[in-house]
């Protein structure tokens, strides 16, 4: 007699390094499914002896081994002295005593029937970037697309992921704010309308487990093993991607032994660029797609500025260029380095108009606010870096508060710049870096944009 499984379990579990304890299924069904081999067990976090005989952790589900991330604590489930993972504790706290479970039984088939429903046209140096990562998943090489801002990054992918679903293939986009996969979902749905796809990140319902193509913040992918065909990390350069390391292992983790990891980025650095020309593909795209090009950084001093907004005063400069914006009727974002500073700004800005807001990563209306300035209801927003990439808003113009500080470094600011002018109609527009001392980044980033303007490598 053939051994038999729920599917509804292995679609649950494929691909995926889950808390025993935490699945919809109760525990009979588990064990049943562990008793027939299907699933396998192991423990959350691994301890083992080093060879001075102190213990040494390793976790299970993000495998961090920084032993600064475990936190020893006396436990009332193995009641003794047992240890924690901090790295991942977001998802769920996996310590020595708790069971992790992965399927090991025959793997979920993913259905072949998939359509495009795309209609645009790429470009031509879309289509070359197209074909050329397309490629690189059928040789499992890995490729990066280093695009500049709005020359239609998500469109090139669009054709490559078609042909691994048409496969069966299980496609993953991973990007490392949750701003960009927000962004990225309704497009993506819109153009696979037969595909089963979900987007997972901190407070996301899952609705379907057995998705194809998933969307995910790079923090998601702490529960996934070897579940991938392909993945395509979005905005690579961006924190807390390159800053650290157990990401890059999760991102590594995900995918199946020989699929390849490709990166999509119009700011990659230097170390990425030299890395993917070693074993995979390049392919650089330096228009935008409506052929116009980057607009260019202007400077102007802003002095004293976090002084005058402390002491409740909007500095002249920044007053009279919202003021111009509110006049004209065009939609502006206001960056700022610090949330404390852009919060007294708010309040003081809000004269000017009173539906201008402020943004920053755990502001509760984040999306609101943003859907609002899109819309066209709310007349501007000011915000921290954490809408420097991945957002398009129609005839937006820019202005960076504090162009100084070392957080807008080369690639934040040609991140922020490429915010103006993404649209056909509106293919220019104002990026103003407001200074209290210009900063070699801000010169860095005007030649990077110079250079990308004149095509060159
Ligand atoms: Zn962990
Ligand atoms: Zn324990």
């Amino acid at each position: 007699m053939n051994k038999a499984f729920d599917p509804a379990v292995r679609d649950f579990l494929d691909g995926r390094v889950w808390l025993r304890r935490h699945t919809s299924f109760t525990s009979e069904q588990i064990d049943e499914h562990i008793d027939e081999g299907f699933i396998s067990v192991m423990a959350g976090v691994v301890k083992i002896k080093n060879f001075l005989g102190q213990p040494h952790y390793r976790c299970g589900r993000c495998e961090n081994d920084n032993q600064q991330l475990f936190t020893t604590f006396q436990c009332l489930a193995c009641k003794g002295p047992c240890a924690y993972c901090r790295n991942c504790l977001q998802m769920g706290r996996v310590s020595v005593c708790t069971d992790l479970i992965v399927w090991t039984g025959p793997r979920t088939e993913y259905p072949t029937d998939h359509t495009l429903a795309w209609e645009g046209t790429l470009t031509k140096h879309q289509q070359r970037a197209s074909e050329e990562l397309h490629e690189s998943t059928v040789m499992k090489q890995p490729h990066l697309i280093h695009a500049v801002c709005g020359s239609g990054k998500t469109e090139i992918l669009f054709e490559p992921i078609h042909q691994a679903l048409l496969e069966g293939k299980r496609v993953c986009i991973a990007a490392p704010r949750v701003d960009v996969i927000l962004e990225l979902e309704p497009r993506l749905k819109a153009a696979f309308p037969k595909t089963v796809i979900e987007a997972l990140y901190g407070g996301a319902d899952v609705e379907r487990f057995d998705a194809q193509l998933i969307l995910a913040t790079t923090h998601q992918l702490y529960r996934f093993r070897e579940a991938f065909d392909v993945i395509f990390v979005d905005e690579a350069d961006a924190f807390p991607y390159t800053a650290e390391q157990t990401l890059q292992q999760a991102v590594r983790k995900a995918a199946k032994p020989d699929a390849p990891v490709h990166f999509v980025t119009a700011t990659p650095s230097d170390a990425l660029i030299r890395q993917i020309r070693k074993t995979g593909a390049v392919s650089t795209i330096y228009r935008r797609y409506h052929g116009h090009p980057l607009p260019g950084p202007r400077y102007a001093p802003l002095w004293n500025y976090s002084k005058q907004l402390s002491k409740g005063k909007i500095p002249k400069p920044l007053a009279e260029w919202i003021q111009v914006r509110l006049d004209a009727d065009e939609p502006f974002l206001v960056f700022f380095h610090e949330i404390e500073l852009m919060m007294k700004a708010e309040t003081i800005i809000r004269t000017l108009d009173d539906r201008i807001r402020a943004v920053h990563s755990a502001h509760p209306d984040r999306k609101e606010h943003v859907r609002a300035l899109r819309d066209g209801t709310m007349p501007g927003l000011l915000t921290t870096t954490i809408l420097e990439r991945g957002i398009t808003i129609k005839n937006v113009q820019v202005a960076v508060v504090g162009a100084e500080q070392a957080i807008f470094d080369r690639g934040a600011l040609v991140q922020i710049g490429g915010r103006v002018g993404r649209n056909q109609d509106y293919p220019a527009g104002d990026f103003v870096l407001f200074h209290d001392g210009i900063r070699y980044a801000m010169d860095a980033a005007k030649r990077e944009i110079d250079r990308l303007n004149r095509g060159e490598d």
